[in-house]
C-alpha cells in the first residue's frame, strides 16, 4: 500500500512538471501572503491519466492528500516550502454535475460540481486546523490535525505517557483558520418562485473564505458530506452540505434551447413590434405593471444595444435573446 501511495504522489509530481510547472513556480513566489492555492484543471489531468483523475473524482480527500504531497516536495527554484498550501480541483466532467435538487446518497464523499446563485454568506469564524493536545498527566503536547469542518479529533494516547485520557486544548500552541458557510441557490428553468428554490449549504475554509458574495454566479467544486446537524437549517437539501474545494466564476446559467424555439427567438427579433412583445410577456396577468415592464425592457435593450457596439461595430442594436421574467 506505501508503494502504490508514494507511486500515486510520484504521478503528481510529474504531472505537475508537465501541466503545471510555471503555476507551481508562481505559486511558491507568492506563497503565502498572495497565494495559498494551486487550481488544477480537471480536464488536464484526464488527458494525463484518465484512471487518476478518475479515482480523484471517487476518493477526493486521499487524491488532495497526494497532490498536496507532491507539491510539498516539488523541486522549487527558490528556498520556500508549499507546506500549508492547497490544491484546488475544478472544471469537472458535466456527468459530475447534478442540479442541486438531484443531490442524492450515492454522491456522499465523491467530488461533484455545483453552478448556483450565491444567495446568503455567513460571518467568517476561526475554526482550529492544528490541535495542541496538552496531556494533564505528564503535560506533552500531541499535535493533532482537525478538518476545520467537522468534529474535533483527539489524540489515541499520549506520546509522553501513554495513558489514552485526560487531554486539554492548549490553545496558545494550537493553529487556526478561517471558515465560512454559504448558501446557493438555483431556480428550475422557466418561471420559478422563491418557493421553487433549492439552497444548498457550502462549508469553505482558508483562501476560498469571503471570495464570494451574495448575487454571484459561481461554480463551486466539493466533496459531498453528510450532515444530519444541519437538519434545521434553511436549505433545501437538509441532511447534506459541500465541503467547497475550488469557486470559479460561472458567466449566466447553462441554457437549454431546443432548435424549434431558436427558431421562434430568431422570427421574433426581425419583427417590428418586438419592444412591445417584450413589455406584454412580463407578468402579463399582473393588471398596471405596463410603465414598469417598459422601463424594465428599455434597460435591457440598452443592454443589448451597448454589447453589439462594442462587440461587433453594429449601429442598430438587435435583439438576439429575449428574457421572460
Ligand atoms: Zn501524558
Amino acid at each position: 500500500m506505501a508503494t502504490r501511495n508514494s507511486e500515486i504522489v510520484e504521478a503528481f509530481e510529474k504531472f505537475f512538471q508537465n501541466y503545471y510547472d510555471n503555476e507551481v513556480k508562481q505559486l511558491a513566489q507568492e506563497y503565502p501572503n498572495e497565494k495559498q492555492s494551486l487550481y488544477i484543471d480537471w480536464q488536464d489531468l484526464y488527458r494525463y491519466d484518465p484512471d487518476l483523475a478518475d479515482d480523484y473524482l471517487s476518493h477526493p480527500k486521499h487524491h488532495q492528500g497526494y497532490a498536496e504531497k507532491a507539491l510539498r516536495v516539488y523541486d522549487l527554484p527558490i528556498d520556500i516550502s508549499l507546506s500549508q498550501a492547497h490544491v484546488r480541483i475544478h472544471n469537472l466532467p458535466s456527468t459530475e454535475s447534478p442540479d442541486i435538487g438531484e443531490i442524492r446518497s450515492r454522491h456522499v464523499n465523491s467530488l461533484i460540481r455545483v453552478t448556483g446563485t450565491v444567495d446568503s454568506i455567513e460571518q467568517a469564524q476561526s475554526a482550529l486546523s492544528e490541535a495542541a493536545f496538552e496531556c494533564q498527566l505528564c503535560g506533552t503536547l500531541s499535535r493533532i490535525p482537525q478538518s476545520p469542518i467537522g468534529g474535533i479529533q483527539k489524540p489515541h494516547k499520549c506520546q509522553g505517557c501513554e495513558r489514552s485520557e485526560n487531554f486539554v486544548v492548549n490553545h496558545d500552541q494550537s493553529e487556526y483558520v478561517d471558515i465560512q458557510t454559504i448558501y446557493i441557490e438555483q431556480r428550475p428553468p422557466g418561471v420559478g418562485t422563491d418557493d421553487d428554490r433549492e439552497i444548498l449549504t457550502v462549508k469553505l475554509e482558508d483562501d476560498l473564505v469571503d471570495e464570494v458574495n451574495p448575487g454571484n454566479t459561481v461554480n463551486i467544486c466539493g466533496i459531498v458530506q453528510h450532515n444530519a446537524d444541519l437538519k434545521n437549517s434553511t436549505a433545501s437539501i437538509p441532511d447534506k452540505h459541500i465541503e467547497g474545494i475550488a469557486i470559479t466564476e460561472a458567466s449566466r446559467y447553462q441554457l437549454d434551447i431546443t432548435n424549434r424555439e431558436k427558431k421562434d427567438i430568431i422570427q421574433l427579433s426581425s419583427n417590428d413590434s418586438i419592444y412591445e412583445t417584450m413589455v406584454d410577456s412580463i407578468a402579463p396577468t399582473v393588471y398596471g405593471y405596463e410603465r414598469m415592464n417598459q422601463a424594465r425592457s428599455h434597460r435591457d435593450y440598452q443592454d443589448l444595444d451597448h454589447r453589439n457596439t462594442h462587440q461587433s461595430g453594429l449601429q442598430h442594436p438587435r435583439v438576439y435573446l429575449i428574457t421572460f421574467c
